[in-house]
């Protein structure tokens, strides 16, 4: 099979829903190119795709190529909490990574699907030694902004002055970035930050990043021109984004979904154009009980449709189940609708959704940009305050529920109200819309034939094909 494909590349993912989704978008973009793809991440998580998807165990066709998926065990319980002890566990997954991902790429080489290049993604930088070990080349796939890159690599080269005890609130301007106010920067590397561990394990990227022929990037050039065009003189950078706008997918629907997505499509149906607010977090954030009250009556008094995800409470990691005041749904009536999980890529890109509010995650604010859709931009942590600072002021579409992080904050439900109804009627709401719709158009022409994006994976594929001659 490998024979009738340009060659073999074995994707291997961070298992967290964030870096699962752009790398294998990327492996189906590879895919419909002509590779053999095989996306490789732990089994557990691997079981976890496999309940929400039923694709997960065959070799797929795809555009001209095929998609497989290999697991393997990272040495954990399978219901222990692995982002718990975060530095615990990259070390146990590097430890294990080791030795299995080489002995995975010998067993496909002996059954005729020699591996042509290794492709991963943050917080397992140690891939790139695996490659270099067996002669492979091998790339990365960053996925956050290249803002979110330029500043962590600053703040690890020691290039300029960051926030730090002495000085906790000096702002950051970083070379053709926007001034970014001290919590503006990526929140992981404030003084304070409660999460070193999470900088720890962005840093520890910056150790290995001259190694990989390329990094590839979830994002595009005319998102980020400057900076993108900077960064490429001291990376081999290549901007490939938005990956999930394929303009060579099949039907065939192959995702990596952790948790199986609710109907809610058929609902959307029944709503009039650009009426209904679409409310969801993302992957990992949890809000604390009384933030939900606030926001579910923050939209009883808007008086607005919605759509809302409220994640099943993650049990191991301590949190607490969560539950809507008591009469939320009978008075929001046939208004508004909460599920678990959603097809976001389909509900983004619903003619009835007006607008997003969002923990502003990189996947998130991607998916809201290329679908032309404005955000109400809800940041909680990490890189997603930086991403905040650019919908809001830089790109103009989205208005702030907050600065800096909001985790520790709660903000009332006047506020959301007010944030909500800004973002739906008047001239502010209109006005994003046009710049949301903007970006639309310029995400779409990058992936086009001949755009930067589809340029830049054809730069990247043919650098592999010229490696495996
Ligand atoms: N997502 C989804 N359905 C949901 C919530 C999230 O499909 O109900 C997807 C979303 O489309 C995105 C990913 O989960 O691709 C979340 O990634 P992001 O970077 O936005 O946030 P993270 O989970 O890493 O904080």
């Amino acid at each position: 099979m490998v024979s009738e494909s340009l060659g073999h590349l074995f994707l291997v993912s961070f298992p967290g829903q964030g870096h699962v989704n752009p790398l294998l978008r990327l492996g189906k973009i590879l895919a419909s190119k002509g590779f053999l793809v095989t996306f490789s991440t732990t089994e557990t998580t691997g079981e976890q795709m496999r309940q929400a998807s039923d694709i997960i165990d065959k070799l797929t066709p795809f555009g001209d190529g095929f998609i497989r998926f290999e697991f393997f065990a990272d040495g954990w319980e399978e219901d222990e909490d692995r982002h718990q002890d975060l530095d615990q566990y990259l070390l146990q997954l590097e430890l294990v990574g080791k030795q299995v991902i080489p002995q995975m790429i010998k067993k496909n080489a002996e059954q005729g699907r020699p591996v042509s290049c290794l492709i991963n993604n943050p917080f397992i930088p140690w891939v790139t030694d695996v490659a270099t070990s067996l002669g492979l080349p091998s790339a990365m796939l960053w996925v956050q902004s290249c803002a979110c890159f330029a500043s962590y690599y600053h703040y690890y080269h020691g290039t300029v002055p960051f926030p730090d005890e002495e000085h906790p609130e000096i702002d950051v301007q970083l070379p053709w970035m926007p001034l970014l106010k001290y919590d503006e920067v990526p929140s992981y590397l404030y003084p304070t930050t409660p999460y070193p561990f999470l900088r720890r394990a962005i840093l520890g990227q910056y150790k290995n990043l001259d190694k990989p022929f390329c990094i590839l990037m979830e994002t595009f050039e005319e998102l980020e021109p400057e900076l993108i065009k900077h960064m490429s003189e001291i990376f081999p950078i290549r901007a490939v984004g938005p990956l999930f706008r394929n303009t060579k997918a099949p039907k065939t629907t192959v995702h990596g979904d952790f948790l199986k997505a609710d109907d809610c499509i058929e609902w959307l149906d029944t709503k009039p154009p650009s009426s209904v607010v679409y409310v969801s977090f993302g992957s990992v954030v949890q809000l604390k009980q009384d933030q939900w009250n606030e926001i579910a009556y923050g939209f009883l008094n808007s008086g607005v449709s919605f759509l809302l995800v409220m994640k099943p409470a993650h049990k191991d990691a301590g949190h607490d189940l969560l539950v809507l005041p008591d009469g939320f749904l009978e008075k929001a009536g046939d208004r508004g609708k909460v599920v678990q999980w959603s097809p976001q890529e389909k509900v983004l890109g619903h003619p009835s959704v007006a607008c997003f509010v969002t923990h502003c995650g990189w996947n998130s604010t991607m998916e809201a940009l290329t679908s032309g859709m404005p955000v109400v931009a809800f940041p909680q942590w990490g890189d997603q305050v930086t991403n905040a600072k650019y919908l809001v002021d830089i790109l103009k579409v989205g208005v702030r529920m907050c600065r800096g992080e909001a985790e520790n904050k709660l903000i009332t439900r006047d506020e959301i109200e007010k944030c909500l109804l800004e973002a739906t009627v008047g001239p502010k709401a209109v006005e994003m819309k046009q710049n949301a719709m903007k970006w639309k158009e310029a995400a779409a022409a990058a992936v086009a034939e001949g755009g930067s994006s589809d340029w830049n994976i054809r730069y990247f594929t043919d650098d592999i094909v010229k490696a495996n001659e």
